[in-house]
């Protein structure tokens, strides 16, 4: 813990005045341009990665980076995503999963987790990707958690399109979505292309997105 408060201490000293009118302006508002989805893996820092300051990213972290389906009982990710997306009004949704991912890896891996039933439960929301990812031949398991990381990326951008703030917004062409992975050993970033189906590099394709209001007339 020592190491976490001298951390503090540092912010305090040297970050935090250099940011004294950052911070004056984010006092009493914020205006986040995305809502940022991941995992909780330490590993994965989506403001180091994005290299965004305080007030640019709304995030959601989970196990899994798992939205789970609009239903009558909706909970913390759904009333974040609501009020990311409803009140906040923000232009840009980002699903990011990871290379190596522990809950990926215990689902393609069929590892039981009956000692951990909460997790076990969380889960289920991964199931269409589960299954999925069962039906087709992988070579080997590094290959198969790969695909289940990506076929889960798949199946949260749909899950989230359940969400009515989400389906008004892509109506009304106010918000665009990205599924992205981050591999944590190069730190290369590959994004779902919605128009093709498959995954490729953001540094080459940049303008690539998953979803977004043109993309629904096109397809
Ligand atoms: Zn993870």
């Amino acid at each position: 813990m020592k190491d976490i408060i001298d951390g503090f201490l540092k912010f305090q000293r040297n970050a935090f005045p250099e940011r004294v009118e950052l911070f004056k302006g984010l006092a009493t508002q914020q205006s986040p341009r995305a809502l940022f989805i991941s995992c909780s893996d330490s590993r994965l820092v989506p403001e180091l990665v994005t290299q965004r300051e305080p007030g640019d990213l709304f995030v959601i972290r989970n196990a899994g980076n798992i939205v789970p389906s609009y239903g009558p009982e909706p909970g913390g990710v759904s009333a974040s995503v609501e009020y990311a997306v409803a009140a906040l009004q923000v232009a840009d949704i980002v699903i990011c999963g990871h290379s190596d991912c522990g809950a990926m890896t215990a689902i393609a891996t069929c590892k039981c987790l009956d000692h951990m039933p909460a997790v076990a439960g969380w889960l289920r929301y991964a199931d269409s990707a589960r299954v999925v990812n069962e039906a087709r031949q992988h070579p080997d398991q590094p290959t198969k958690v790969a695909a289940m990381v990506r076929e889960n990326v798949i199946a949260q951008l749909a899950n989230i399109q359940t969400h009515p703030s989400v389906r008004l917004a892509l109506e009304e062409g106010r918000v665009t979505l990205h599924g992205w992975i981050y591999d944590i050993e190069s730190g290369r970033i590959d994004a779902f292309d919605g128009h093709t189906g498959s995954f490729v590099s953001l540094a080459d394709n940049p303008q690539v997105h998953a979803v977004s209001h043109q993309a629904r007339h096109v397809a």
